[in-house]
């Protein structure tokens, strides 16, 4: 036999919902390697896939194995570790690989499109300029207005978002020779800025990180906002880029300012490449492309940007770990951008950096088993003391419209003593309710179990779990008396402070007020400019954005997080207080944080005030193991919807019966979500709880691939979610 004979088949990997690779013959001329994209025919669709695999031979007959019709690389466009990584997440997270691999790759790639392709770059001509300083082309004024803009070179990927329909001008102008099509060449980065000398904490922290290079490391960069993990981050980066590796920095959803990238372009000397959801897919493609052909070497990016191929990549950093946008809710495959961040580095043999003022529980019971290793960075000495922090008790004190006397009197000392202010609330809007006092009717939302939220300003009524607006009613739809809104938002708290304290500027961050990055860069920069006085915001306001003048922070509630069915609600709840509390201080004078709470007396704020977050952390975690909540054991939820509340419970009952007994685990429900009725649908779940990993992951294995043969599963819409982080 010959052994050197090409193998008969190829395994592909398409965004299909099935769990499972697709054979294909590989054409006469070429066998593609794993990691290549192809297209093939399936069904009468022509789908483009990757090619996970090859093998001698098919266990489909021949006449049903279906021949590739093209391969679309020359190269892999995934790397091996890429690969390693993306089958590691399918089977943990129970999801089809095809469906996994489409999270991984760029809409360009996952369309065909070539992949190691550089950007083009239009540019005028000699003769366009001649032609344009001639008045020409008269009468085309898309082709005149494009030869303007043009210049000396606009990217595909500019022109398409500065100009729809740019194409087709470009085309003409390119027929009469005034204008070209030239390879983009990558600006080189400016050299280096210099960096601020280490102190001894933060040396002592890059010797040990870096001193991991070339191994698996878990590292918890612990130390409040400004204690100086930035630092230590670029430092330990420098160190891989001399021993000729890259590193991959993941930062959640909003906070990648262009602060945060200027500041990693000024430091190193390396090529950069930023991955978010906000690029166009012109731009993410670029920027992919940059890094996995290795052009770039640092890769800045949100949650997704785990999976971007990096040759050579010698470090993963993950900055404010415990950040939620980390994970995956929605679409049908949810995964923890932090957890793979160690996955990766684990199979790939590299150390990787978790910084947070806040870890999660998670992460500190890992410390505690020592899996990962702590590193605690202190306040540094032009900090000032951390804040203090006093609980302000709702019941024994009059509140104005959500705001208590001591809040009120707290603002008024710390304004007149040029002192700014930060009001946290985490609900947007005017008033959560819309009440008739006279029949006692709420404006509900149609399609969900909630009320509708006042929009004063726009005159409207929002549902924020639908997205539903409607007009603002000025009677009751039932009897015709009056209504009025009832509760705060962050509209109305806004509202109130400008009649009460008119003489001081204020700003208001929360994702009515704040649209873009842009406009939210104008908002941080008024507040650090001083221009404004009063800073109103929600939860936008606590991630990555450094206040630096705060003197005093007001939580106006604390209780949402303390009742919540949730068993993470309290862990949120104090990783806000804390961060939030973080912005408080300025120069050496410390801070001042109050807040509001009806419930002054719980263990956990007591916990929080008295031992700050380290020994909050301690008392949740007592509780969480008692409970046998996670970390102490491990959770998977299936969640299923319908149009009707009977379809996903009677679903949810056909998965339990087919599960039977399963040893050492215990499966809770079906029972309805914490809000059924959400966008018209009905929601209801069933939760999967073990001690062990492996007993839990044994039986979602064989489970799972079960549960679309259901006699209900054509009636729902459903999904699993491993490690939820929510339970809703
Ligand atoms: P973190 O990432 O923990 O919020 P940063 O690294 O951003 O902290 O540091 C906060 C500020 O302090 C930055 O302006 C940074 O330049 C500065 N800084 C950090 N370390 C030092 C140091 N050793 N000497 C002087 N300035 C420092
Ligand atoms: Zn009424
Ligand atoms: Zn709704």
């Amino acid at each position: 036999m010959d052994a050197t004979v090409s193998p008969g088949v190829v395994r592909v990997a398409l965004d299909v919902p099935l769990r499972q690779l697709f054979d294909y013959a590989p054409t006469a001329d070429s066998v593609p390697a794993p990691g290549m994209r192809v297209r093939v025919p399936f069904g009468r669709r022509s789908l483009v896939g990757v090619v996970l695999e090859t093998a001698p031979a098919s266990e489909l007959p021949p006449q049903r194995l279906r021949c590739v019709a093209a391969v679309l690389d020359a190269a892999p466009v995934l790397d091996a570790a890429t690969l390693d990584l993306l089958r590691w997440a399918a089977d943990y997270y129970h999801h089809p690989i095809g469906e996994v691999l489409a999270a991984a790759l760029p809409a360009a790639l996952r369309a065909g499109q070539p992949a190691l392709e550089p950007p083009r770059l239009w540019r005028t001509t000699a003769a366009g300029l001649e032609a344009l300083a001639a008045g020409e082309p008269r009468r085309a004024p898309a082709q005149r207005a494009l030869l303007q803009l043009l210049g000396d070179g606009l990217t595909e990927a500019q022109l398409a978002a500065q100009r729809p329909g740019w194409r087709e001008a470009a085309r003409q102008l390119s027929a009469r020779g005034w204008a070209q099509r030239v390879h983009a060449p990558e600006p080189a980065p400016p050299p280096p800025q210099p960096a601020p000398a280490p102190s001894r904490e933060q040396a002592a922290a890059v010797a040990e990180i870096a001193g991991a290079l070339g191994r698996f490391g878990a590292f918890v960069l612990h130390g409040h906002t400004g204690s100086g993990k930035t630092e230590v981050y670029l430092r330990v980066i420098e160190r891989a880029l001399a021993r000729g590796e890259g590193a991959l920095v993941l930062v959640p959803e909003i906070g990648l300012t262009p602060q945060v990238l200027a500041r990693f372009q000024a430091r190193l000397a390396a090529p950069l490449a930023v991955l978010h959801s906000g690029l166009t897919p012109a731009a993410r493609h670029a920027a992919w492309r940059r890094a996995a052909s290795g052009e770039a070497r640092i890769v800045l990016g949100t949650r997704s940007a785990v999976f971007t191929p990096l040759p050579r990549l010698g470090v993963i950093i993950v900055d404010e770990e415990h950040d939620a946008s980390y994970k995956q809710q929605e679409g049908g495959f949810h995964y923890s951008a932090r957890d793979l961040a160690l996955v990766r580095a684990q199979r790939a043999g590299l150390p990787v950096v978790l910084g947070s003022a806040t870890p999660c529980l998670d992460t500190l019971h890992n410390v505690a088993l020592q899996r990962y290793r702590r590193i605690r960075l202190p306040r540094r000495p032009s900090q000032p003391e951390p804040p203090r922090i006093a609980l302000v008790d709702l019941r024994a004190h009059a509140t104005k419209i959500g705001l208590s006397t001591p809040v009120l009197q707290a603002m008024e000392r710390h304004l007149h003593a040029d002192g700014q202010v930060l009001v946290y609330l985490n609900r947007r809007g005017y008033a959560p309710t819309l009440l008739c006092t006279a029949c006692g009717w709420t404006a509900p939302c149609r399609d969900c179990d909630a009320r509708l939220t006042v929009h004063q300003g726009r005159r409207e009524l929002h549902c924020h779990h639908c997205g539903a607006v409607s007009a603002l009613p000025s009677a009751c739809p039932t009897c015709g008396f009056p209504v009025r809104p009832v509760g705060q938002g962050t509209e109305r708290i806004e509202e109130s402070l400008q009649q009460i304290f008119p003489a001081y500027p204020l700003v208001r961050i929360d994702r009515d007020a704040v649209r873009g990055r842009g406009e939210l860069q104008a908002a941080i920069e008024r507040v650090n400019a001083g221009a404004a006085r009063i800073l109103v915001g929600t939860q936008m306001i606590t991630k990555g954005h450094d206040f630096q003048n705060m003197t005093l922070v007001a939580v106006l509630n604390a209780d949402q997080g303390l009742f919540s069915a949730d068993f993470r609600a309290a862990e949120r709840l104090a990783q806000t207080i804390v961060q939030v509390a973080g912005r408080a201080g300025r120069g050496t004078r410390a801070g001042e944080v109050l807040i509001q709470t009806e419930y002054p007396g719980h263990p956990l704020l007591q916990q929080l005030i008295r031992e700050g977050y380290d020994g909050f952390a301690a008392g949740a975690l007592a509780e969480r193991e008692q409970a046998r909540w996670p970390p102490f054991s491990r959770l998977a939820v299936l969640r299923a919807s319908a149009l009707t509340a009977q379809d996903p419970h009677e679903f949810l009952l056909q998965a339990r019966e087919r599960a039977g007994r399963p040893r050492g685990l215990t499966l809770l429900g079906p029972a309805p979500a914490a809000m059924p009725r959400r966008a018209a649908r009905h929601h209801a779940q069933l939760l999967i709880e073990s001690r062990s990993r492996a007993a839990l992951h044994g039986f979602l294995g064989q489970w799972l691939p079960q549960l679309a043969q259901l006699p209900a599963a054509r009636a729902v819409r459903w999904a699993l979610d491993v490690d939820p982080i929510e339970l809703f």
